[in-house]
Parts: C-alpha cells; sequence; structure tokens
C-alpha cells in the first residue's frame, strides 16, 4: 500500500510543478509582464496546460483514484480527501468529448475580444452570436455530465459543492423578501451619511495605509507579498508564499483600503492552513463560496464594523492627513457603509451587492433551462435592475456587458459571490456565541477572531466538504436568515431607516 501511494504523491508533486508554473506565469501576466509580450510566452504556457490536463484525465490518474477509493477508510483521511476532490475534477473533465472541449477552446479564443469590442462601443448585438454559442455549449457540456434535478446544478456544484437550484431560490427570495424593501427605506431616509471629507489621496500614501492595514488583519508578511494589477485578486503558491494585489484610485481611497482588507481575508485563510496539507493538493481554500466568505468576513464583518473603526480611525486619519485628520470612528464607519443603488456590480455597496448577484442567477438559471432568445436578455436585465434596485441601464454597457464572466464560459459563478457574504454573517453568529467580537476589535486584538476562524475553517484546508466545514463551524447548513438580520440591524442603524 506504501509504495503505491508513494507513486502517487510522485505523480501529484508532478502535476503541483505544473500548476505552479502555470500560477506564476499567471500572476506574472497580471502584475509585471509586458502586455504585448504574449507571443514569447503563449505557447509554452499552452504546453503546461495540456500537460497538465493530460495528467489529470489520464488512465493513470483513474488507476489511482480506483486504487485509493478502494482501500476505503483504510486509507488516511488525507488521502480520502485528495481523492474525493480529484474525482470531482476527473469526472468533470472526463465526461466531455475531447473534440468538445477543442471546438470550446477554440470559441474562447475569441470571446473575450469580441465582448471587450461590444462593452467598449455599446454594442450588445456585436456580442449576442457570441454568447449564444457559448450557453449552448454549457447546455451540452451538462449533457455530457449529467445533472441531479436541475440541469443548472451541475453548473453551480463546481463552485460550490451541493450548491442547488432548489437552495439558491429559496436563498435568494429570502433576500428578496428582505433587502428590496430596506434599500428603499435607506434611499428614502433622510439621514444620509456624511462623505464630504473623502478627498483624493496621492498613491505613495495609500501605500503607506496598506502596509498599516496589512498589519492590523494579521497579514503575513514573511510569507505574503503585495503588488498592484488592473483587478484585485489574490493567489498562492502553497501557504508560505501567497501574494495580493490592490489597485490604487486617488479620487476613490477607500476602494483601494477595502480591496486590501479584502484580499488580505484570502490571504490569511491560505496562509493559516494546516501544516499536515502543505504540498499536498488539499492546500487550497474549500471551494469558491467559502474563500469568498473569509475574504467577506475580514473586509465587511471586520473592517466594515464601528469596532474597527474606534480601533483604527486615529491611525487612519494621521497616515491619510488632510481632510482625514482627526474624524470620528462614527463618521469614518457611516462613510465606509454608504448604500446606494448602482449599476455596476464591481462598485457595489455590502448593501446593494447581493441584489446585482440576484439579478445575474435568474439570468443564468433562465438560459441554462430553456431556450431563451439572446436578444430578449438586455430587457430582462434592465427590469430587474429596475425591480430590485429601482434604476434602470441606460445602456447595455453598463447593463448586461458590464461583466467579463460570461464571455469567459463562467456560468455557476456569480451565485459564490453572494453565498460568501451569506456564509460570513452565519460565521459571525456562531463565533459570538464564543468570543467577544466587539470588544476584540475594538482593542485591535484581530488575532483573537483569526485564532477562531483557524481553529473552526482556515485549518482545513480542503480537507472537509464545504457542507461539512459550515455545519463544524456554525452548527447548521446555509441559513440566509443570518445575512439578512445582519444587513437590517447595520443599516436600519446607520439610515435610522
Ligand atoms: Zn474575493
Amino acid at each position: 500500500m506504501e509504495a503505491k501511494l508513494q507513486e502517487f504523491e510522485n505523480y501529484l508533486k508532478k502535476m503541483r510543478a505544473l500548476q505552479m508554473a502555470l500560477t506564476l506565469f499567471s500572476w506574472d501576466m497580471s502584475t509585471v509582464a509586458p502586455r504585448a509580450g504574449a507571443p514569447s510566452r503563449a505557447p509554452y504556457i499552452g504546453l503546461i496546460s495540456a500537460e497538465q490536463f493530460e495528467m489529470l484525465t489520464s488512465p493513470v490518474m483513474e488507476g489511482y483514484l480506483d486504487y485509493v477509493e478502494g482501500l476505503g477508510s483504510d486509507a488516511s483521511e488525507i488521502w480520502q480527501a485528495i481523492a474525493r476532490n480529484l474525482r470531482r475534477e476527473y469526472d468533470a473533465n472526463k465526461k466531455i468529448p475531447p473534440n468538445l472541449i477543442l471546438e470550446f477552446s477554440e470559441l474562447m479564443a475569441t470571446a473575450q475580444p469580441i465582448w471587450e469590442k461590444a462593452k467598449e462601443t455599446n454594442d450588445y448585438p456585436l456580442f449576442a452570436p457570441t454568447l449564444e454559442k457559448i450557453i449552448g455549449y454549457q447546455k451540452r457540456f451538462i449533457e455530457a455530465r449529467g445533472y441531479d434535478g436541475h440541469p443548472y446544478n451541475t453548473l453551480l456544484d463546481d463552485y460550490d459543492q451541493g450548491m442547488t437550484v432548489e437552495k439558491l431560490d429559496a436563498f435568494f427570495s429570502e433576500l428578496k423578501e428582505t433587502v428590496v424593501p430596506l434599500l428603499k427605506s435607506v434611499v428614502e431616509s433622510k439621514a444620509q451619511t456624511d462623505t464630504s471629507f473623502l478627498a483624493p489621496v496621492d498613491i505613495a500614501t495609500q501605500q503607506k495605509l496598506s502596509a498599516f492595514l496589512m498589519d492590523k488583519v494579521g497579514f503575513n508578511s514573511t510569507y505574503g507579498i503585495l503588488s498592484e494589477s488592473a483587478h484585485p485578486f489574490t493567489t498562492g503558491f502553497g501557504k508560505y508564499d501567497v501574494r495580493i494585489t490592490t489597485h490604487y484610485y486617488e479620487d476613490k481611497p477607500l476602494s483601494s483600503m477595502y480591496s486590501v482588507i479584502h484580499e488580505c481575508g484570502h490571504a490569511i485563510y491560505e496562509q493559516n492552513i494546516s501544516d499536515e496539507l502543505a504540498g499536498t493538493p488539499l492546500e487550497n481554500g474549500a471551494n469558491m463560496s467559502i474563500h469568498e466568505s473569509q475574504s467577506g468576513f475580514y473586509e465587511n464583518i471586520i473592517g466594515r464594523s464601528l469596532p474597527f473603526w474606534q480601533n483604527v480611525a486615529g491611525e487612519v486619519g494621521s497616515i491619510l492627513g488632510g481632510s482625514y485628520a482627526g474624524v470620528s470612528a462614527e463618521r469614518f464607519y457611516a462613510a465606509s457603509n454608504t448604500a446606494r443603488p448602482g449599476m455596476i456590480r464591481t462598485e457595489a455597496d455590502e448593501l446593494t451587492y447581493s441584489l446585482h448577484i440576484m439579478v445575474r442567477y435568474e439570468l443564468e438559471k433562465e438560459m441554462i433551462s430553456s431556450d431563451v432568445d439572446v436578444s430578449k436578455l438586455p430587457g430582462m436585465w434592465n427590469d430587474r435592475y429596475e425591480e430590485y434596485l429601482g434604476i434602470r441601464p441606460a445602456n447595455d454597457a453598463e447593463g448586461i456587458l458590464q461583466d467579463v464572466h460570461w464571455s469567459g464560459g463562467s456560468f455557476g459563478y456569480f451565485p459564490s459571490y453572494a453565498l460568501g457574504n451569506a456564509y460570513a454573517s452565519q460565521i459571525k453568529a456562531a463565533m459570538a456565541k464564543d468570543l467577544d467580537f466587539d470588544a476584540l476589535v475594538s482593542s485591535g486584538d484581530i488575532a483573537g477572531v483569526e485564532n477562531w476562524l483557524r481553529a473552526k475553517i482556515h485549518g482545513f484546508g480542503m480537507l472537509k466538504t464545504p457542507e461539512e466545514l459550515i455545519v463544524g463551524a456554525t452548527g447548521e447548513s446555509l441559513n440566509a436568515k443570518y445575512y439578512t438580520a445582519y444587513l437590517k440591524e447595520k443599516f436600519e442603524g446607520i439610515y435610522g431607516a
């Protein structure tokens, strides 16, 4: 048994080496590589990905998976989890005929530039035929892979194991009932937040603020760095090398501040994975929505809380200087929680964010389950914005063309953003039974909060399923009530709604 597992371990190490090379290329391209340098790099990136795909879907891999699965409970918990995760990936890729994958990757090579052009020139009809083809392939993939219940479930499961249309319908209907009227009363409230002190801040000063915040929330800079990119993200090569990025806007200093805290949440999660999982395929976050729950926890539950501002207002004020100096914790708190409906998801505040996701969820479900006429999608999009957010996009560039996801073939991805926020509130409620969150955060003892998260979530990496993790940490499955209660309490407090 030992010899066979040793062989499998070596095989996985080689796959990991290929993955690391791809991750490094991707980090490099998003940060410092010359954009025009693609011709020198692309063929080799293609070769490495093909090699990695081959290893993942080969009969050799299937043999190893069969072997470990055959051991049953004689295999260690770690091996069982490795096999469970790899089997999911193997099946997802293996069941789709290779010619379909090839055709789709050819379509993908042209889809993104077409979408970019369509967005730039506000020309949805330019993108519509490509979108129609992409939807067609999603349906063929689902046919090939099979599904339980609703066909969309297969795609949802890719980003959040076990997630179904049934669960999400219930989740979003709870949000619709609570958040839509709450937003309406916030918009109509006479108590609007004071943002008059939010003057532009030069980039060098914002960089100082980033360093302060990273240290404050517990990012381990010995094993991580901060860089800059067009869109902030986190990438990891294992727990001892986790990298984050931000994007600075002189006129919007809070934007980078909260991106940094958000990405720190992703990074701290990965830095805290238990040592026994280091170097294995389990050295990663459990899945997309759990990862987003940790970034959301740091960004919103900690970073946008009054106790956090009570701790940092003085220092943030003195780092930023000018109109920021001496601003009270209460004013910072209110300004950083300003809620108002807007067209653009990536600029949305905590209250309206999930409504943007709800629109995308409903449209994706429609696209996957029926023969939707793609020319009708912009109208469906705009109607929903009007219904949920009370505003109507003036054109498709600020409407249905705004996100990159569909042109990249990512369907089923959006809900994990909203689920991440919902999980974060549920985790906060469970945490509050064990410790005094407000006292810890207002005294600057974020490590006290981090220790709880490490013990209940971070340490496990991919060892447990997302469902096991959430039930283990909070005592129950996804329950939207914590999220809606949290939003109600917070925004009624700020807006006196
Ligand atoms: Zn994130």
